[in-house]
C-alpha cells in the first residue's frame, strides 16, 4: 500500500512517499480504507519527537481519519465490514492507505459526513466536548471564552457551545479568522494579538464562568483576571511556560483544569462520540476544511498546521 513514513524523529520535509506492506489486523482489531486522513498538530510533536511524545520507526504519521471497514478480527462485534467510520488513534498511522484501528476508538460515521469531514471529527470534537463539558462543566447560559477559535479544536468549541445554549466570544488572529468565526455564529469576536484584548472581560461582573484555552503559556495569567466567580480556565493547548497571580484564583473561587485527550476512558470516549453523532446527522455540528491536501503534500500539510491564521481543519485525501 501507500503510506507517508519517516524512518527517524524529523522535520516534515524528511516525509516521503514509500510502498508499504498492508498492515494486518489481531483478533480484536479492524482494518480501515482510509477515504482521508486529518492533521492535528500533534502529529507533528511526534513526527519530531517533542512535548513529551515518541514513537517507533518507519513511522506512518496520523491519528485521525475516516473511511470504509475491509476485515474484522475474529473477536470484533457491533462493526459490520463496508461501514463508513471515524477513527482516532489508530494503530498504524492514517497516512496510508490502510489503517489498524482499535474497536474502542472508532466510530459510525454520520451519513451527512464525507471521509475528508470524518477525518476532522476525531480529535478536534472528542477534546472539545471533554474540555467544555467533562473538565469546565460548562452549562446552557454559562459565558465561555474560546480563545484560539479558528482552529480545528477552537471551531469545534464554537460550535458545540453555541448548539448548548451558551453564550459565546471566541477569539482570532486574523481578521479571515473572525470573519470565519462570526459566520459560525458567534456575534462577540475579540484579537488574541491586541495587547490587552481581554480588558473589557475583566470584573466579576463581566467575566467568563468558563474559558476554553488554545495557547496557555501566552494567555494564563490574564485569563485567571477575566474570571467570574466560581470559574474555570480549562487548558486545551500549551507551549512553554508562564506565571501567574493564585491570587487572582482565590480572589474568584476560581480554578485551572488540564484536558488531555490520551486520558479519556473508552467508556467516555463511547459516550461523547455517541452524543456527538446525531449533531452531526443533523448538521448541528460540521467541520470547517480549511485545506485537502494530496498524500504526497503531508509535509507541507505537517508545515501548515503549525502557522498561524488557522481557520479550520487540515485533511490529507488518501482514498
Ligand atoms: P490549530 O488548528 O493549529 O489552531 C491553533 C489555534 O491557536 C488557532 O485558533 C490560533 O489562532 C490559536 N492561537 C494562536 N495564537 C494564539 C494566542 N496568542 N492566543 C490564543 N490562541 C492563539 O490547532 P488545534 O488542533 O485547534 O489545537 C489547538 C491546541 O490544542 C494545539 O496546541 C494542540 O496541540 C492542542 N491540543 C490539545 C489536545 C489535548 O488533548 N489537550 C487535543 C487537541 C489539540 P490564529 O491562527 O487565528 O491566530
Amino acid at each position: 500500500m501507500k503510506a507517508m513514513q519517516i524512518n527517524a524523529y524529523g522535520s516534515a520535509s524528511d516525509l516521503s512517499l514509500v510502498d508499504a506492506k498492508t498492515p494486518s489486523i489481531n483478533a480484536d482489531q479492524i482494518l480501515v480504507q482510509v477515504g482521508a486522513a486529518g492533521v492535528n498538530p500533534v502529529d507533528t510533536y511526534i513526527r519530531s519527537g517533542t512535548n513529551n511524545y515518541s514513537t517507533t520507526f518507519p513511522h506512518t504519521p496520523g491519528l485521525d481519519g475516516a473511511g470504509t471497514i475491509v476485515e474484522l478480527g475474529s473477536q470484533v462485534t457491533g462493526f459490520e465490514v463496508g461501514q463508513r467510520v471515524y477513527f482516532s488513534r489508530n494503530l498504524s498511522g492514517s497516512s496510508a492507505e490502510f489503517a489498524v484501528c482499535a474497536t474502542t476508538h472508532t466510530y459510525p460515521l454520520a451519513g451527512a459526513l464525507s471521509f475528508e469531514e470524518g477525518a476532522c471529527l476525531g480529535i478536534p470534537y472528542t477534546t472539545a466536548h471533554r474540555a467544555l463539558f467533562g473538565r469546565a462543566n460548562a452549562k446552557t447560559g454559562d459565558k465561555v471564552l474560546v480563545h484560539g477559535a479558528t482552529g480545528a479544536v477552537g471551531i469545534a468549541t464554537v460550535q458545540l457551545a453555541l448548539s448548548a445554549g451558551m453564550d459565546v466570544v471566541a477569539s482570532a488572529g486574523t481578521q479571515a479568522g473572525a470573519d470565519l468565526l462570526r459566520a459560525q455564529g458567534v456575534s462577540t469576536v475579540i484579537m488574541h494579538n491586541e495587547d490587552n484584548h481581554l480588558e473589557a472581560f475583566q470584573s466579576l461582573e463581566t467575566g467568563f464562568d468558563v474559558i476554553i484555552e488554545m495557547l496557555a503559556n501566552h494567555n494564563l495569567d490574564q485569563d485567571l483576571k477575566a474570571l467570574t466567580t466560581g470559574g474555570c480556565v480549562a487548558v486545551v493547548g500549551n507551549r512553554g511556560t508562564v506565571e501567574i497571580n493564585p491570587r487572582d484564583l482565590m480572589a474568584r473561587d476560581a480554578s485551572v483544569v488540564g484536558v488531555a485527550l490520551a486520558n479519556i476512558k473508552p467508556a467516555e470516549l463511547s459516550l461523547i462520540a455517541k452524543a456527538l453523532r446525531p449533531l452531526f446527522e443533523k448538521g448541528v455540528l460540521k467541520p470547517v476544511i480549511r485545506h485537502c491536501y494530496d498524500l504526497t503534500e503531508l509535509a507541507q500539510a505537517h508545515e501548515d498546521v503549525l502557522k498561524s491564521g488557522a481557520l479550520g481543519n487540515l485533511v490529507v485525501r488518501v482514498g
